[in-house]
């Protein structure tokens, strides 16, 4: 089944409204999975409304409408959508006590603008509104579904949740065919490398991919299209594959977090571990104690901004810092050490680079970035080179410290 939500509202064109309700509105429907084709948001202007409408209407089975059901002159969805359906409007009396209700409770005398929004298009199902005076509807002709919705996100999410949706699992009941959803979570490769590397396995025939690319992801999303049994096959057969050619750069799948994955590793290796910061100034902390449980692995940190809290809380060397500088292997390596031994963990991690705009060089320019480990066998830096701003160098530096943590955590299952 294919839809289409169309958003109505001049303040949704000028910027000043976010259109969150075709993101809510999108989520619940792919669940169901019904495929969302086309978002399209159009000004409260009677012919560019009815004009998206009638489009709509001839490409859709299912149209999803917000907004536009209030009692002024430019509400018109309901009215524009009988046009196009070619129904008359007809009131309803319960709606219209509903709404002289709603103001009786108010002490108001109802506007007659009101009167209006008792009004729908010939055998509609009229959903009620609990909280304002807009009520909803369903309509079913000629096969084409149209469900008309509320603009306010308040009165527009309960409408769904409780009566829309039963509606559409009794629309979309008959239809054998469903989506099913995976995606599993990728460090550390980007989008291309990912693509050459999946070759063949992006275009298979029973299996739609996609490459995400998020701030330090890429999240790859797999949708399978066939009965609920045969579409778990396909998808478990993919992901295997796809793990067995990216190895350890994939870290979790489906609502799984980076941060969530190195946590319960961490849980349940019993280790612990501790923190030495300076670039992301305790972002990493922040990270680690994301998540309730943390006190069970993360024990503190230090954010060693300057050069003498490094030397004198963390025991980074004075040689050190003036032959290689502070943001160096050398430097990274003796932060991780110093808070391991001063903290008394199993593992630390540390963090020093320069995170921009200003202070980068030609030899060490802005983004550069040195991620320290300890463990109770040594201590090991890796270098790394971010581009972005500021926040997004101290970010990803959270997110590569973690996956480092990962990497290490799983080197050393393997060794066993
Ligand atoms: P309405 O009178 O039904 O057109 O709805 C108007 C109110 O709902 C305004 O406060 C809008 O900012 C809000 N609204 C309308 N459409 C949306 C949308 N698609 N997403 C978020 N808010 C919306
Ligand atoms: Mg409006």
């Amino acid at each position: 089944m294919k839809a289409e939500i169309v958003a109505t509202g001049t303040e949704l064109l000028l910027g000043e409204t976010l259109n969150t309700s075709a993101h809510y509105l999108t989520g619940k429907l792919s669940s169901l999975g019904i495929e969302v084709d086309y978002h399209t948001t159009v000004g409260d202007n009677l012919e560019r409304l009815e004009q998206v409408l009638r489009q709509a209407i001839g490409r859709t089975d299912l149209l999803v409408t917000t907004g536009g059901l209030g009692p002024t002159v430019d509400d018109m969805t309901k009215e524009l959508v009988a046009k196009v359906l070619d129904l008359k409007m007809e009131l309803d009396a319960s709606s219209l006590e509903q709404i002289k209700q709603f103001f009786g409770r108010r002490k108001a005398p109802m506007p007659s603008s009101n009167e209006k929004q008792a009004y729908f298009p010939k055998d509609s199902k009229i959903l009620p509104n609990p909280i304002g005076t807009a009520p909803g509807a369903i309509i079913e002709k000629n096969g084409k579904t149209v469900i008309i919705l509320p603009g306010p996100p308040f009165e527009m999410r309960p409408m769904f949740d409780n009566y829309v949706w039963p509606e559409l699992q009794r629309i979309i009941e008959p239809q054998a065919e469903r989506m099913k959803e995976r995606v599993l979570k990728v460090f550390g490769m980007g989008e291309s490398a990912i693509e050459e590397v999946l070759g063949e396995l992006m275009s298979l025939p029973d299996i739609t991919m996609a490459l995400l690319a998020k701030r330090a992801e890429m999240h790859i999303r797999l949708v399978a299209r066939s009965s609920a049994t045969t579409s778990g096959e396909a998808l478990d057969r993919v992901e295997g594959e796809i793990r067995r050619r990216l190895g350890d750069k994939v870290f979790g799948r489906d609502q799984e977090t980076m941060i969530g994955i190195v946590g319960q590793t961490l849980i349940n290796k019993h280790l612990t571990i501790a923190t030495a910061e300076s670039c992301t100034g305790g972002l990493l902390g922040a990270a680690f104690t994301q998540e309730p449980g943390s006190s069970e692995f993360y024990l503190g940190g230090v954010v060693s901004y300057s050069n003498s809290v490094k030397r004198e809380i963390l025991g980074v060397s004075e040689e050190n810092l003036k032959q290689f500088g502070a943001v160096s292997e050398e430097v990274a390596k003796e932060m991780a050490e110093g808070v391991r031994s001063k903290i008394g963990s199993e593992l630390a991690v540390s963090t020093t680079g320069i995170a921009g705009p200003d202070g980068g060089s030609d030899q060490k320019p802005v983004g550069l970035v040195y991620i320290g480990i300890a463990t109770p066998e040594g201590v090991h830096a890796k270098k790394f080179q971010f581009y972005g701003e500021r926040e997004s160098v101290r970010q990803l530096t959270v997110q590569a410290a973690l996956n480092e943590v990962r990497l290490h955590m799983l080197k050393n299952e393997r060794r066993l």
